[in-house]
């Protein structure tokens, strides 16, 4: 596969420049893969569906011919995914995909997990490790460690400020041994990020080790995340008939967002085959998509701390591949789009568990909001031409081209569940007054040792330690 960048159409790179650069740093643009292609219907519509990890070799493969054989590509792709996403019914035309089934209890591992193997599959003929330097406010430090503890050919370090972190997430990141480890910053996330920055920019220090960053802009990030959608929507689409007497539904992918990761890769499934007739793009109060989507107008602003904090993003990074990908008129025709504030967001995860029994998180209730209010109403007012109100929680006033199916009952809901709701306890316990039991992963590791080493905030220092 040929990727380019999302700021020069001109440039040519291969999977593994992609991966290991992570962005084009002459540009500062993002890598974009120059084709998504389409899977045979005969083999995505056999019934049964194929298996997930079937599923993922045969997406993976096409964005890595010719780099990673075959028999390599399974390889990676059965150590990295010993669990499943699981699909759950809800409700007559709701299913939650839950994709926290992964060592950390969260989505990201699916995405961290592959790039981590590639990685070190692209490393695997150097005589030194890369060291992969990550900087964390909270949950992408975990995915990351967990992915790469015990990876060979990869050290990483993780930093994340000091007391300004969960007790869970901060269990969850400092008791690797071996080659993951943690550092606890007397600062802010900012002065971490800096710390990151700067050793990126140090010639003296990338002359001595061979440095790669982890974050979630990595293309090796992305693809895996398109796995899902495709898995779900197939199984979704083959149980419809026996769950519901509906004919033919429209399947919609409801996606808490943040950076927007998440809901690109659901197009790069659909691109692929997936049949995904639309998508809705589900935000908390930093909803600068939402406004993009109804004004047309792009305006990145600082972010502002929610209850669903993995989606506290004013700048979203995946915006760039988005409008690179899509024009605003078929962003329009593709999405629903919505918002909700911390209150929208409480009453969402005590309203999901008194109609159906189910206990989301509150990232998953987001989206799990925006689908119940577009199903009650919300969409049939926009249709007859409600222009709403985009500065308060709701829908953006347009109606994509799946709209009327809504409308007619005619759609089922596939809601991406992101988080386990153990991980937001206290959350949970303020909205339906008792906390989700805890998975046993999740248990286990607040009993380990905390590894964590004290860091000053000061480059030096760091740099003193890394040495
Ligand atoms: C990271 C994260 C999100 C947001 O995903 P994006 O790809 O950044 O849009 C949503 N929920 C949870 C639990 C997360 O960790």
């Amino acid at each position: 596969m040929v990727y380019t960048d999302t700021r020069d159409k001109t440039v040519k790179a291969d999977f593994r420049t992609a991966v290991l650069n992570g962005m084009n740093a002459q540009t500062g643009g993002l890598y974009v893969p120059t084709s998504f292609p389409k899977l045979d219907k005969n083999y995505l519509f056999k019934i049964p569906e194929p298996s997930f990890r079937e599923i993922a070799f045969e997406m993976a493969k096409p964005y890595v011919e010719g780099e990673i054989p075959d028999s390599d590509l399974e390889a990676i792709i059965q150590d990295a995914y010993p669990f499943m996403p699981q699909i759950v019914p809800i409700d007559p035309v709701t299913y939650v995909l839950e994709l926290f089934h992964g060592p950390t209890c969260a989505f990201k591992d699916f995405g961290a997990r592959f790039m981590a193997r590639v990685m070190s599959y692209f490393n695997r003929n150097e005589n030194d490790n890369l060291h992969i330097l990550v900087a964390t406010s909270g949950d992408t430090g975990s995915a990351v460690g967990s992915a790469f503890h015990n990876v060979s050919g990869i050290d990483v370090t993780i930093l994340y400020p000091d007391g300004k972190i969960s007790p869970l997430q901060e269990k969850q990141l400092s008791t690797f041994d071996g080659n993951v480890r943690a550092l606890k910053v007397k600062g802010t996330f900012d002065d971490c990020q800096k710390l990151v920055k700067t050793a990126f920019t140090d010639v003296e220090l990338r002359n001595k080790f061979r440095l790669s960053s982890a974050n979630s802009i990595n293309i090796s990030r992305l693809l895996p995340q398109s796995f899902y959608y495709m898995y779900s929507s197939l199984v979704v689409h083959n149980r419809i008939p026996h769950d519901s007497k509906i004919e033919n539904p429209s399947i919609i992918a409801v996606v808490p967002s943040g950076n927007f990761g998440n809901l690109t890769s659901g197009l790069i499934a659909a691109e692929m085959g997936a049949p995904i007739a639309g998508f809705v793009a589900a935000t908390n109060a930093n909803h600068t998509i939402p406004d993009w989507i109804e004004t047309g107008d792009y305006n990145t602003r600082p972010s502002v701390a929610t209850l669903s904090n993995a989606m506290d993003v004013g700048a979203p990074s995946n915006y760039e591949r988005i409008s690179f990908m899509y024009s605003l008129e078929q962003v329009r025709k593709m999405f629903a789009s919505y918002w909700t504030d911390d209150k929208g967001t409480l009453e969402a995860v005590r309203l999901c568990n008194e109609k159906t029994g189910y206990i989301i998180d509150p990232h998953g209730a987001v989206a799990w909001k925006a689908w119940y209010d577009m199903r009650n109403g919300g969409m049939e007012k926009l249709v007859n031409g409600d222009k709403g109100d985009i500065s308060k929680p709701g829908m953006t006033a347009n109606v994509p081209s799946w709209g009327q199916e809504v409308i007619h009952k005619n759609a089922v809901g596939i809601i991406l569940e992101t988080a386990h709701p153990a991980k937001f306890g206290a959350t949970v316990q303020n909205a339906i007054g008792r906390t989700p039991s805890m998975p046993d992963r999740l248990e286990k590791v607040m009993h380990l040792e905390d590894r964590a080493i004290p860091m000053e905030k000061d480059y030096e220092s760091f740099k003193a330690w890394l040495a």
